[in-house]
């Protein structure tokens, strides 16, 4: 007797297929699917009585006797599917390992991730610490949210290990999800030696195979826990008994491409639906998190000293309007040079790579850009080429001066290269370490880097926002930060918000051991008001005068955005496909919600598409959302819909 199946297939359509099937097929279970002219591998969502449509076409084979998602998952899935406005069979690909994707198999190859010596620390856990253990383990067992609030080096990561050593004596999972560049393998070694279970880690350095066992460990319950980036929030497992986020503020939880979710937010779901806690540590709270705190939704747990008994380091800004143009102000070289003759490391943060960001004219101020975007070319020494940071579009550099025809061509600022060139004419028996997405484009490079600096050596460690994040150096003593100005001048609302994040993060690296540690920004702006609370570590007082002019603004967290944005390689087409949009949205008419655009973005061309942006916005969640939904009802009625390529972003982050 054939039945009727309700299929997700991953096409961007807001629609699910119904196919007959003579076999057995259960929901959750991947099966081989007719599509158009193609086969394609969709999964099982329900079991139907009738079909709206006749003529139904029958399924290829199916792929899983048992499903390879199980029920709280689509449930998981298909809630986030409806929260996002995303189709639900492209959800359930962002879910699934590749392998699972493409039809393989769901057999484990490799048994992995099981300890092989377990360590204890040389140190016990300190009053703060326990504190904040036992009142996160007295209520396991139910749904609670936590923001620990614990300052760099507090020994968050300790905590996480009490806690997940309770997780296991019940016998249940931990999920832990931790920035893309938080993932090192000293993370994982340092899970690994300390517990009892095996462990998986999912992140983009595994390969497909690797990726497959991980999430069927998983989903069989023998991994005990579960260290992955953002993706891993849709893995499956049975006993999850706590969810934990590390550095929660951090931006790499959200998905920029595709199915754009937020992991951070998405937990909070999963953590309701399983009825556990969920813990989100950080050293700068979320503006999201600490008004979360204000409406009781959260409970806020602190550690306000370091754990190895050392203070937070001592910051100072350089006045840069003095200096006449290099990166390195002589005061810095000073510094750097104290430390690193008493035996330290010191370490030199600036947020771009490349050898220098501005070629141009001295003669007429004509300045290289890149063809494709609206955008300077960086360029990069080693290579001797042009390169444009957004489009990865290269050229040779001109000679001479295309406006003036003069040979009056030169390079101005500094990116990381020319940072670590400058340097080696400052130091010339010290080693430097460049750590940026240039050095570390192969795949082991990275861990190499750090192993090296954990070797304890004194060095100089230049490197940008890979650096900023979790890393415990215990020889560093020093910090310079430089070319932050930039940020300063942000037209993000948020932009202030991630700078004093970015700030106390870098200058958390430092003297993380014994000694009081030492930091210098330099900057050319050292009366803007950021700086009064950076100095003084006061990063909860900053929080809270932004979150007051939020409130003010009404800007997010005191309300929600959507935005909607389209690109194509005609400007008018994508504004007006906007404006089209703009119009059916007045036309659904929720007083509620506020509309604004289409607007440009700061960088309106990228890759020959120019790009459009409409904001949605509305203190009211449901009223949003219902309009969206009503929206995505409407959309085949739009006139320009096959001349634009377009995405709807909820709770833009950009
Ligand atoms: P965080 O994650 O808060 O930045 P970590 O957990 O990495 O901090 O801890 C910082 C350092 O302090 C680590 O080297 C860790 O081994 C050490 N540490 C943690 N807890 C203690 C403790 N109770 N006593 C002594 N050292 C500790
Ligand atoms: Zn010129
Ligand atoms: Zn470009």
């Amino acid at each position: 007797m054939s039945q009727i199946l309700e299929v997700a297939i991953p096409v961007p359509l807001n629609k699910t297929f119904d196919y007959l099937s003579d076999q057995e097929a259960k929901v959750g279970a991947r099966v081989k699917v007719p599509f158009g002219r193609k086969k394609v591998i969709g999964v099982v969502l329900a079991h139907k009585n009738k079909s709206d449509f006749d003529k139904l076409k029958s399924i290829e084979e199916v792929l899983d006797d048992i499903p390879i998602l199980d029920t709280p998952i689509l449930d998981f899935l298909s809630w986030s599917a409806n929260y996002y406005h995303h189709p639900i069979g492209e959800v359930i690909t962002a879910a699934l390992p590749k392998n699972l994707r493409i039809g393989k198999d769901a057999v484990i190859k490799k048994v992995v991730g099981l300890s092989n010596k377990i360590e204890t620390p040389g140190f016990s856990i300190s009053e703060e610490q326990k504190a904040v253990v036992d009142e996160i383990s007295s209520c396991l067992n139910n749904y609670r949210g936590f923001l620990l609030h614990g300052v760099t080096g507090s020994g968050k990561t300790e905590v996480y290990l009490h806690l997940t050593q309770a997780v296991l004596d019940q016998g249940k999972q931990i999920l832990i999800l931790v920035p893309e560049i938080g993932l090192t393998p000293q993370m994982i070694a340092r899970f690994e030696s300390r517990l009892d279970t095996p462990i998986v880690a999912i992140h983009s350095q595994r390969n497909a195979t690797q990726k497959l066992d991980a999430y069927l460990m998983a989903k069989n319950g023998t991994a005990g826990v579960v260290l992955g980036t953002r993706s891993a929030i849709f893995t499956p497992m049975p006993n999850l008994g706590l969810i934990i986020i590390d550095e929660e503020h951090d931006g790499s939880f959200k998905q920029q491409s595709g199915f754009r979710y937020s992991a951070r937010d998405l937990c909070f779901i999963r953590a309701k639906q399983a009825n556990i806690p969920i813990v989100l540590g950080t050293a700068t709270p979320s503006l999201e998190m600490l008004k979360a705190v204000m409406d009781k939704k959260i409970t806020r747990l602190s550690l306000a000293k370091r754990a190895s008994g050392a203070q937070l380091p001592k910051v100072n800004l350089i006045d840069m309007r003095a200096e006449t143009g290099g990166a390195l102000s002589a005061i810095l070289v000073a510094k750097m040079k104290q430390h690193l003759s008493n035996g330290k490391q010191v370490m030199l943060f600036i947020n771009r790579r490349g050898y220098a960001p501005v070629y141009f004219c001295t003669e007429c101020g004509w300045k290289s850009e890149c063809d494709h975007c609206d955008s300077p070319m960086i360029y990069h020494r080693s290579i001797n080429r042009l390169k444009c940071h957004h489009c990865n579009h290269e050229k040779i550099p001109e000679q001479t001066c295309p406006e003036c025809q003069q040979q009056s061509l030169e390079v101005f600022g500094y990116g990381t290269q020319r940072l670590e060139e400058t340097l080696s004419s400052h130091f010339t028996n010290i080693p430097i370490i460049r750590i940026d997405r240039d050095t570390t484009r192969r795949k082991k490079a990275f861990a190499e880097h750090l192993e090296q600096i954990n070797s304890g050596k004194p060095c100089i460690i230049v490197g940008t926002q890979m650096l900023a994040k979790g890393h415990d150096f215990s020889q560093l003593a020093m910090v310079g930060i430089l070319d932050i100005d930039g940020g300063l001048l942000s037209s993000n609302f948020r932009g202030t918000e991630y700078l004093a994040q970015l700030l106390i993060q870098v200058s958390g690296r430092a003297g993380r051991a014994e000694q009081q540690g030492e930091v210098a920004i330099q900057t050319r702006y050292p009366d803007h008001p950021i700086f009064n609370y950076v100095l003084s570590n006061r990063y909860t007082q900053f929080a809270s005068t932004l979150l007051k002019q939020r409130a003010q603004t009404k800007l997010p967290p005191f309300s929600h955005q959507a935005l909607i944005c389209a690109n194509a390689k005609t400007k008018h087409n994508a504004k007006d496909f906007l404006q089209e949009i703009a119009n059916l949205l007045k036309n659904i008419s929720i007083d509620s919600v506020e509309i604004w655009g289409p607007v440009t973005p700061v960088i309106e061309k990228k890759a020959d598409y120019y790009y459009f942006n409409l904001y949605l916005q509305s203190t009211d969640r449901k009223a949003l959302h219902q309009m969206l939904a009503t929206l995505n009802q409407h959309t085949d009625t739009l006139s320009l819909k096959n001349k634009v390529r377009w995405y709807l972003d909820i709770d833009p982050i950009e």
